[in-house]
């Protein structure tokens, strides 16, 4: 036997960057501007429908597609802000956050053999999703400052092989915003290679500028072979519930449930409904969400620049992805980073972890700009204080 009883196609997989940067964090008692969580309390209306549901009792299984009221919310939801008309009871199915709708979703559509590709730099789970699967994960780069996709690399990328294209936009780690021209040109692709797009937008409501968000799924025929997932995380700040949920045609719904009812079968049902109360909010509440994180994006980018980092532009999410060679620190990011708490008190991460050749991203690290403006103004004065020394 090997050192390790972990098979072989997920050796490469063992620790995410998310909790060695935590731990690190927690350790140097620093700011932590690594793993992307808020650090303000969700919508009172959200929590007090969670605790209101736990005293009722609403505590065991929920339906394994999630609790009917929770499925109409979600289809009212897509209705009111993308004209999308989905059938509740089959079109719809909530899962333990967009990670576990990502893994049914890619073990229940990718053959072993089969190719995925996705955008580069890529939310790690991806990967980890599709060697789970037995399937090959390839990746087509977002170019850097601005992360556009470049769509005759992504066309060139495509093999008879490949089965799926993940799109996630707002992306994780860049901040791009698929633009409507990138989007037209992942559906014409799709559409003439007979792909499956699987799109993770569970940054939908943190856009910023002029940036909007278009659910790829709305764009001329491409509901059929899309599948949309998203997550109460990011939009109601509570990332812990682990609340998610897939939309897409009854036949993919129906296969990820197979996949999806021997992982979790079912999770969370005080959470469900705190969930079904915050979807219920009204749109200006959702917009606010974006009004405010595009302040704090503002706030670190200046502190960031200030601190002689080369920061890149931000159309939407929580992150903000930072050039750190004119620091001329003697290493890549992942030293940068490893070395950073101790050093300055914060935490960010090295966005070499979502590339394919990391040695392409060397100079590149990812901060979360969703904290308090005050945490954010104390961060960017630690960074200032030993990065321009
Ligand atoms: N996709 C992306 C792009 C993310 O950044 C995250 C982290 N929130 C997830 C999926 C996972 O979402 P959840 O916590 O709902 O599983
Ligand atoms: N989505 C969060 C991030 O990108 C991390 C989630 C996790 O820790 N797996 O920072």
């Amino acid at each position: 036997m090997t050192d390790t009883p972990l098979v072989e196609r997920l050796r490469g997989f063992t620790t995410t960057i998310f909790s060695e940067m935590s731990q690190l964090a927690t350790q140097h008692d620093a700011i932590n501007l690594g793993q992307g969580f808020p650090d303000t309390a969700g919508p009172q209306e959200v929590l007090d429908e969670a605790v209101r549901a736990l005293r009722a009792g609403r505590n065991q299984y929920p339906p394994g597609h999630g609790i009917p009221e929770l499925r109409r919310a979600i289809a009212e939801h897509q209705r009111t802000f993308y004209d999308l008309e989905l059938d509740p009871l089959r079109e719809v199915m909530v899962s333990a956050g967009a990670t576990e709708a990502m893994s049914a979703a890619i073990l229940a559509l990718c053959e072993v053999g089969a190719e995925v590709v996705a955008l580069e730099p890529s939310y790690d789970c991806y990967a980890g999703a599709v060697a789970m699967a037995g399937g090959r994960f390839r990746q087509v780069r977002l170019h850097e400052p601005t992360y556009s996709l470049d769509l005759a690399e992504l066309e060139a990328a495509l093999t008879p092989r490949t089965r799926i294209i993940i799109v996630n936009s707002p992306h994780n780690p860049t901040g791009h915003v698929l633009t409507r021209d990138e989007l037209h040109g992942i559906a014409e692709l799709a559409s003439r290679h007979d792909l499956i797009v699987l799109t993770d937008e569970v940054y939908e409501h943190m856009v910023f500028d002029d940036h909007r968000h278009i659910p790829i799924a709305t764009l001329p025929g491409m509901f059929d072979r899309t599948v949309t997932i998203s997550s109460a995380g990011k939009t109601f700040s509570v990332t812990g519930w682990k609340i998610g949920w897939l939309t897409a045609p009854a036949k993919f719904i129906d296969a990820i449930h197979t996949t999806k009812q021997n992982m979790t079968y079912a999770n969370g049902t005080p959470f469900q409904h705190g969930v079904t109360a915050g979807l219920g909010l009204p749109p200006e509440r959702f917009r606010a969400i974006g009004i405010g994180y595009q302040r704090l994006r503002d706030i670190l980018a200046e502190g960031l620049t200030e601190a002689g980092f080369d920061v890149h532009p931000v159309g939407g999410t929580f992150f903000m992805m930072a050039d750190i060679s004119p620091l001329n620190f003697d290493g890549d990011g992942y030293e940068f980073c490893r070395r950073l708490p101790e050093w300055t008190g914060v935490a960010a991460i090295p966005a070499q972890v979502f590339y394919g050749e990391p040695q392409t991203a060397r100079n590149l690290v990812r901060f979360c700009f969703g904290k308090r403006p005050e945490v954010l103004a104390e961060a960017a004065a630690r960074l200032a204080r030993i990065c321009r020394a």
